[in-house]
């Protein structure tokens, strides 16, 4: 028996009062009750949280989970579900601590002094200004003041963890002397660096670099916070992207803490990683609000198995889906969208459909999570023609199991590959040869 007893007679007394109010048509007979009971106790089973295949051409897609993982963290991450050591010392018996799990690695990697993990970018940054400046001014470039989405804000992050706002500069342009006065204007705690990860500025435009504030926090004895946002531990330069800092980069120019996410290009699960100087992550570590923001076993297991990878940029780009999915030449991505066409074409042909009017054609694709606003990816789409049936075919696709999500405009359905895994061309194939069927 797969269902407690309580639970199915509560399902059939849903059923029996859905007809009692006239929704269903009746008379019913066995068959039609049996079917009505099945098919409610199917949808109270299904889940709300579904796998769907990202036809988008947004690869860090927010709404659809960011960063897919890689098989390394996923088997790190089922093996770690049960339990284990996440706060045991083995060589000891004594209790260990959960936040020496990825500590090592993040070092590693990032070459700071120590790290600490928690359970996103917003928790981590709120978290570096509690623990470095609580109840004191945080000096901010107004070109810095971003809002990266969800309605997550720098001024309002900086009020949630109860430092005061101390902006400088102008919204194009702040000079080192700029945080200088405002520092000796007032009771600072830290300088706060906000990458611009999700917009750009051109034109008539300037910052204090970090190695600046870096200077002049040296001199005045105040920490400077670096938030990165992606934290995208190779070198942009080989996923052909614009240059964007590494943490490593950040923590060598002097950061005493750099934040920035697991789960957009560093291509891992959720989660929130500060790496810099012994006193400041050790601030961090013993703060009330690091035990709210801890993640848990799961996470922890996921990120070390994805950091892992990350010792070789070779590995991690050929294992770190996000991270292939950047760099996968256009040519590839044409072969196999050719291939779901014809093989498309092709059953639908044999289902005696009206044929598949759909091509393959260029489009452009974004790294997406509120990352390289500027870089369009070149990238390969399949194009339907569906005329003023535009929305009612991406709704079908949605309605396909598992959920296609694809973009719509002007009369056409793109289904852009470059976030697709090829493990999921044929799906895409089956799903595309159905589409004449109703129209
Ligand atoms: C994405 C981002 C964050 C928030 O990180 P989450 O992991 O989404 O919480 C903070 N700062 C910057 C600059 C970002 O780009």
């Amino acid at each position: 028996m797969r269902h407690g007893r309580g639970w199915v007679t509560d399902r059939l007394r849903s059923v029996l009062a859905e007809v009692r109010t006239g929704a269903v048509p009746r008379p019913l007979d066995d068959d039609g009750y049996a079917d009505l009971v099945a098919a409610e106790i199917a949808d109270a089973e299904s889940s709300t949280l579904t796998r769907v295949i990202n036809a988008t051409g947004v690869v860090l897609h927010t709404n659809l989970g960011r960063a897919p993982l890689a098989p390394e963290a996923v088997r790190a991450m089922a093996a770690a579900a049960g339990y284990g050591n996440i706060e045991f010392d083995l060589e000891t018996g004594r209790r260990g601590s959960r936040y020496l799990h990825c500590a090592d690695l993040v070092r590693e990697l990032c070459g700071s002094e120590d790290s600490l993990v928690v359970n996103n970018g917003a928790g981590a940054l709120a978290l570096a200004l509690a623990a470095l400046a609580p109840r004191r001014g945080v000096v901010v470039s107004h070109g810095e003041l971003v809002e990266i989405g969800g309605g997550f804000r720098i001024p309002e992050v900086i009020g949630a963890a109860g430092s005061r706002l101390a902006t400088v500069g102008t919204t194009n342009r702040t000079r080192v002397e700029d945080y200088e006065a405002a520092v000796e204007e007032g009771d600072v705690g830290a300088i706060l660096k906000v990458h611009r990860s999700n917009f750009s500025m051109s034109g008539y435009t300037g910052d204090a670099s970090l190695a600046e504030l870096v200077a002049l926090g040296d001199r005045i004895g105040v920490p400077v916070i670096h938030d990165l946002g992606s934290g995208l531990l190779i070198p942009s330069a080989d996923l052909g992207l614009p240059f964007e800092p590494t943490p490593a980069e950040s923590v060598a120019a002097g950061a005493d803490l750099v934040v920035f996410s697991g789960d957009k290009l560093l291509g891992g699960p959720q989660a929130g990683v500060m790496a810099g100087t012994a006193r400041a992550v050790g601030l961090a570590r013993s703060h009330p609000l690091c035990r709210a923001l801890r993640c848990d076993k799961v996470t922890l297991a996921g990120l070390a198995a994805t950091l892992r990878l990350h010792r070789d940029p070779e590995l991690a780009k050929q294992r770190i889906p996000a991270l292939r999915m950047v760099s996968i030449p256009v040519e590839e991505l044409r072969r196999r969208a050719e291939q779901i066409v014809a093989t498309a074409s092709r059953q639908g042909e044999e289902a005696g459909l009206p044929p598949l009017a759909a091509r393959v054609d260029r489009g452009h694709a974004l790294v997406g999570g509120g990352t390289f606003p500027d870089a369009r990816i070149p990238s390969v789409a399949i194009v339907a023609e569906a005329g003023e049936e535009v929305n009612g075919v991406l709704a079908r696709l949605r309605s396909h199991d598992p959920p296609i999500v694809a973009r719509g405009r002007r009369g056409r359905v793109f289904l852009d590959l470059r976030a697709v895994d090829p493990a999921d061309d044929m799906v895409l194939a089956s799903a595309l040869a159905k589409l004449p069927e109703s129209e």
